[in-house]
């Protein structure tokens, strides 16, 4: 068996994927679980007897576990399989944020398209796991170091709101914080920040009188349990939690084996886990005992289990024991040779659901049954589109099929996507494939696909998401559905299914991916950040992408005022849909210091499009469409500099050497191998790139080579690195150094100029206050906490409520040159066109220069 399919055996979905409501249509994707990997990402469900019998299993169990913590990879997946799989119970995690601030180890992209990437690998990992993912509207913006900073950014009382709704929403009978509401400072402020929002959440949700608005939709709901789920790497090792008095914890087994998916729980949690790929996290599992220890914070110690004293069976609605007892049986007498006799009594309990007075369960339960249902009669249905890809007022192409793989007697009434009816009329006989096409005309004001929570700027801190309704939900809905009515002997059933876009793929087979509808054109200038380091024009190019054919368009950057741009516009026209072209625009900056926003305006008839379609493609989740505004920033510095060619040795990456040859410099990369001191003296300066003493293990035995280049008459700066254990060499200055964990993570916090007579701070560039303003994300990382008294500190900062610390910026002159070492987070401030760090980088590079050597 193929790896995919060992992994592809979680029915709990099927029931999922049909769905009669709208509001659960809109689940629908969200809670798709169909197995998948790999190009898989789309494909429909096909569940074998097994699975189908395990999700009968789940049919009759009423109970619910909900985790809260704050990241994509903060979740227990293992705890998550255990209660999905073991317990049959319906679990989520809600990942406050979807990490759009973490490293990407598999792509370029980072923020909000690493945020797309971050939430499809959730989704992903649910899959495996059998959970539900949810989401809120708190943003990864970085590292905090307490949950009083983190709730600088995160708006603390609209997270409540958030997460409330979700309590509200989904009823957990259990709620579990990853993380501990006790502990401020001790782990990233992120994660005390979740652990305090599900505790006061917990108690709000019941309270009738709190977010009073939500009360329309979902009511107050009290969850009986909550616990924080602690774990040995709180406390650095299994030994040290060991030594630890657990008799307060509820401790239990995870360690289950699945017969009917030939897997260990910890073997799923390892699947889970792997799917995180954009941060390195691919797992192996385990079999065997597994103990997990919950701690309870609110409605006290459990003897045996956690739903200990909640009644998980069908009696826990009014009217359900009779569905019990029909459901019983069902699991009771399940043919794996023949699901199909199941059909009978799952319709009779079916009809037994419809009359339940509505609830919660019977919402869910429903949806469950039909896609026991469905998949006992193995019947296949789908809406493929011809085109990955349809614009507003276009027209596509949908191949329907639909398959009854039983005796049970199906009639197929009609199939509609939109509001395009196919009448059918036909009976759907054992093995008899029906397959109809349907021309769907794409509404002329319908809204392009998107990631909900971008489509308008946010804050910081917090997405702001329009659309109410999708708020928490961990994808937009598919643009489009396919509704199959069906009638099983003389029971109408509808069952909905995503429109997907289907091809095949000589190497891999065949692959799905979602069906979108996406502005007439991409277009975006290139290059997110265009810095002026002077008062010449500079060619600045617009890249537009046709999404439709016969584009007719005007094109057009626009800027503010005191900016020129020549042409005014230029003629577009393509022929063909997939095509890209390039047009070409000359920039001139104002005479003054200025930052603005330059916006490409495609021009159609009335229509103005302005945004970049970013098509992420990779093998591990389903092809991603992400609209992001197409501008970019323009910034003109005025800035002196001395000296002009400059050496760079990347170490982990960064852009700092592309933003310096913005401003002028002559930039060449050099590799470890390249430093000899013949090489390195034609440089007016060295420049490591970030982490380089971490990861370039040459630098041990070359560090000498470059310490005598400064010793010559050369400047070298050396950017942050992480403290002594990981770094290839201790010498990573001429005068000793040590480097600490000292950071200044609140990028707005005062900065005081220790001696403000220093040569670094008046020449060529002048420094003031001003300069620190406008920096993003932080100040700085990793800075020394103690130093050679040949250094001298440059500048003092610290965080609110802390000491202040001096190792940002340390300078020792050398022989003839200086050595500048600096944790000051330059890879992040370039980039993002900071003057004021422009103005103090091409400081340190001309410190000791008088000429500028063009
Ligand atoms: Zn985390």
């Amino acid at each position: 068996m193929q790896w995919w399919n060992i992994t592809s055996f979680l029915i709990l979905s099927l029931y999922l994927m049909l769905t009669n409501t709208p509001s659960m249509r809109k689940l629908l994707f969200v809670l798709s679980f169909v197995v998948s990997f790999s190009g898989f990402a789309q494909a429909p469900d096909k569940p074998t007897a097994s699975e189908i019998y395990e999700s009968i299993k789940q049919l009759n169990f009423l109970g619910s576990v909900l985790y809260i913590a704050a990241h994509p990879d903060d979740e227990n997946t293992a705890l998550i399989s255990y209660f999905a799989n073991e317990v049959h119970a319906r679990t989520a995690y809600i990942s406050l944020t979807r990490g759009d601030g973490g490293q990407n180890l598999i792509g370029p992209e980072l923020n909000e398209l690493l945020g797309v990437i971050r939430t499809q690998e959730l989704l992903q990992a649910r899959k495996q796991d059998g959970g539900i993912q949810y989401f809120s509207r708190a943003v990864d913006f970085g590292y905090s170091k307490n949950p009083t900073e983190t709730f600088e950014f995160w708006d603390k009382e609209e997270l409540l709101r958030d997460l409330v709704y979700r309590i509200r929403a989904f009823q957990p009978d259990i709620i579990i914080n990853r993380f501990d509401h006790r502990t401020s400072g001790t782990t990233h402020g992120h994660h005390t920040a979740s652990a305090i929002l599900g505790v006061e959440a917990f108690d709000l949700a019941a309270d009738p009188e709190v977010f009073k608005e939500q009360l329309t939709a979902v009511a107050p709901w009290q969850a009986k349990r909550l616990f924080f789920n602690d774990s040995w790497f709180f406390y650095g090792s299994p030994e040290a939690f060991n030594k630890v008095d657990q008799s307060e914890k509820f401790e239990m087994d995870i360690g289950s084996f699945y017969p009917s998916l030939g897997l260990s729980n910890n073997e799923i949690s390892a699947l889970s886990r792997s799917a995180h790929s954009s941060q390195g996290f691919g797992s192996s599992g385990s079999r065997g005992e597994k103990m997990e220890y919950l701690e309870p914070i609110r409605g006290g110690m459990p003897n045996k289990h956690v739903f200990e004293g909640i009644d998980t069976s069908w009696s826990r609605i009014e009217g359900g024991t009779p569905v019990g007892r029909v459901l019983a049986k069902v699991e009771e007498e399940y043919d794996f040779r023949n699901p199909a006799a199941s059909i009978p009594d799952l319709l009779k309990a079916y009809k037994l659901i419809k009359n339940i007075e509505d609830s919660h369960w019977k919402k869910i339960k429903t949806k469950e049954i039909i896609g026991v249902i469905e998949a006992c009669a193995g019947l296949y249905l789908e809406a493929v589109a011809e085109s990955p890809t349809a614009v507003a007022g276009g027209q596509t192409k949908m191949n329907i099929e639909a398959i009854n793989r039983s005796y049970y007697p199906i009639h197929l009434e009609s199939v509609a996507i939109g509001n395009t009816k196919l009448d059918m009329n036909t009976t759907l006989d054992n093995n008899i494939s029906h397959q109809e096409s349907i021309n769907l005309q794409i509404p002329i004001n319908q809204k392009p696909t998107n990631a909900y929570w971008l489509d308008e700027p946010g804050s910081l801190g917090m997405y702001k998401v329009a659309n109410e309704a999708l708020s928490g939900l961990a994808e937009t809905p598919p643009a489009f559905t396919a509704e199959f009515k069906l009638n099983f002997d003389g029971e109408p059933i509808t069952i909905n299914k995503p429109v997907v876009y289907r091809y095949t793929d000589l190497a891999k087979g065949e692959l799905y991916e979602p069906f979108v509808i996406v502005p007439k054109a991409s277009v975006a200038v290139e290059g997110k950040v265009h810095v002026f380091g002077d008062a010449n024009s500079k060619v600045i190019r617009v890249r537009v992408k046709s999404f439709t054919e016969d584009l007719k368009a005007d094109l057009k950057l626009d800027v503010p005022h005191d900016w020129k741009v020549s042409p005014k516009n230029h003629k577009v026209q393509f022929a063909q849909k997939g095509a890209t072209q390039y047009y070409e625009f000359l920039v001139y900056p104002p005479a003054e210091q200025s930052e603005v926003i330059a916006t490409p305006e495609l021009v159609i008839g009335d229509e103005v499009l302005n945004k970049q379609i970013h098509e992420l493609s990779y093998a591990h989740i389903p092809a991603q469409k992400v609209l992001l505004p197409g501008a970019s920033k323009l910034v003109h510095i005025d800035i002196e500099r001395m000296g002009y060619r400059i050496g760079y040795i990347q170490g982990a990456g960064d852009e700092v050497g592309d933003y310096l040859k913005q401003i002028g410099y002559q930039v060449e990369e050099l590799t470890t191998s390249d430093i000899s001191l013949g090489k390195l003296k034609k440089y007016d300066a060295v420049v490591l790139g970030i982490r380089a003493f971490n990861v370039l293990e040459p630098l041990q035995y070359k560090n000498d080579i470059l310490f005598q280049y400064v010793q010559e008459g050369g400047n070298m700066v050396v950017q942050y690195n992480v403290n002594r254990s990981q770094l290839v060499t201790e010498a990573v200055a001429p005068f000793p150094l040590s480097i600490s964990r000292n950071r200044v993570t609140d990028e707005d916090s005062e900065v005081r100029f220790i001696d403000e007579n220093h040569p670094v701070l008046n020449y060529p560039n002048k420094i003031t206050q001003k300069d620190f303003e406008g920096w993003v994300q932080e100040r700085g990382l990793y800075f020394p906490n103690q130093w050679d008294a040949a250094f001298t500190p440059i500048l003092s900062m610290h965080d609110k409520g802390e000491e202040p610390v001096e190792g940002s910026l340390l300078i020792a002159q050398y022989g003839k040159g200086y050595y500048v070492y600096t944790g000051l987070s330059f890879f992040r401030e370039l980039p993002a066109g900071v003057p004021g760090a422009y103005q103090l980088f091409a400081n340190l590079l001309s410190i000791g220069k008088t000429v500028s050597d063009e």
